[in-house]
C-alpha cells in the first residue's frame, strides 16, 4: 500500500545521474519476446526475440527510429498488449509475476498499482480540472480515502509546480504544463515504475528539459523510469540505454 510519505518538492535541480553498466537488483526480465501483428495485409514481426532487463531505480532509455518496435516493447512490459512468444517477469510491488500469465483482471489491477503511464499526447481528460484528472486514477484504484486523495492530488500538483492551476481545465495551460500534470497523474497511486512513451516528443527543447528534470527528480527519489524516444540526442540523460532497430536489440 502507498505510504503517506511526503513528496519532496523539486528544489535546486537534480544532480547528474551516475552511469550504470548493469541493472541491479533486477526489476523486470524480458526473455526472448516476440511480437507478431497480424492483419489483412499479412503478418508483421515487430519484435524478433528481445532479451533485456530493467534494474530497480534506473532511468532507462529505449531508443530507436520510428517503427523500431519501442512502443511495442513498452506494451509488452506493462502487458497492455499480448506477446506472441517469450516471457516478461516482473519483481514489483513485493511480488514476482509472469506478466502475460495473469488473467486480464489481475493484470489490469497489477498494472494500475505498479505502473504510471505517460504518453506523448498527454491524454488528460478535457472536461475535468487538473486536480480531478489526478483524482481519477485514485478513485479507480481506491487506495486512498476521498480527503487523503484530494490532499495527495494537490501535493502532486505542487511537485510539478502547478498547484495554483489546480482548478483549470487542461486546454487552458500549455503543452509542457499538461505533460507535467500527466506525470502527476501517473504518480497518483504511488507506483514504483513510470513508463513514458515519447513524453517530450511534442514539446520544444526547453520545455522537454523541464520534463527531464521532473523525471530525474523522481529517479533520485526511488522511482524506476522507462522512457521511449526516437531522439538519440537525449541518450546522455538516461542512466542506461537500450537501442532497438527493426525489432531487434542494436549496439547503438
Ligand atoms: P516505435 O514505437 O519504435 O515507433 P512501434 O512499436 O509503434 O514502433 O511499431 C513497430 C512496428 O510495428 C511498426 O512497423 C508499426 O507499423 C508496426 N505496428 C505497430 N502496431 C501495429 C498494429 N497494431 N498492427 C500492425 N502493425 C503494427
Amino acid at each position: 500500500m502507498p505510504s503517506n510519505r511526503k513528496i519532496e518538492p523539486i528544489s535546486s535541480g537534480p544532480a547528474p545521474l551516475a552511469e550504470k553498466t548493469a541493472p541491479s537488483p533486477i526489476l523486470i526480465e524480458i526473455h526472448n519476446v516476440v511480437k507478431v501483428y497480424s492483419s489483412a495485409a499479412g503478418d508483421f514481426t515487430a519484435l524478433k526475440g528481445i532479451n533485456a532487463q530493467v534494474g530497480t531505480g534506473e532511468f532507462l532509455g529505449i531508443i530507436g527510429k520510428s517503427g523500431a518496435g519501442k512502443s511495442t516493447l513498452l506494451n509488452m512490459i506493462t502487458g497492455v498488449d499480448h506477446l506472441t512468444s517469450g516471457e516478461v517477469i516482473a519483481h514489483v510491488g513485493g511480488k514476482t509475476v509472469s506478466v502475460h500469465a495473469m488473467s486480464e483482471n489481475n493484470l489490469a489491477l497489477w498494472r494500475g498499482l505498479n505502473f504510471g503511464i505517460v504518453y506523448q499526447s498527454f491524454q488528460l481528460l478535457p472536461m475535468l480540472t487538473l486536480v480531478d484528472n489526478i483524482l481519477f486514477p485514485m478513485d479507480l484504484c481506491g487506495l486512498y480515502r476521498r480527503r487523503a486523495s484530494r490532499e495527495r492530488a494537490m501535493e502532486l500538483l505542487r511537485l510539478v509546480e502547478l498547484e495554483e492551476h489546480a482548478r483549470k481545465l487542461p486546454n487552458f495551460i500549455s503543452g509542457g504544463q499538461q505533460q507535467r500534470v500527466a506525470i502527476a497523474r501517473a504518480l497518483a497511486n504511488d507506483p514504483p515504475v513510470i513508463v513514458a512513451d515519447e513524453p517530450t516528443g511534442s514539446l520544444d527543447s526547453a520545455t522537454a528539459d523541464t520534463i527531464f528534470q521532473v523525471f530525474e527528480h523522481l529517479v533520485e527519489n526511488g522511482k524506476t523510469i522507462i522512457m521511449v524516444t526516437h531522439d538519440n540526442s537525449l541518450a546522455p540523460r538516461f542512466s542506461r540505454r537500450l537501442y532497438l532497430a527493426d525489432g531487434e536489440m542494436a549496439a547503438t
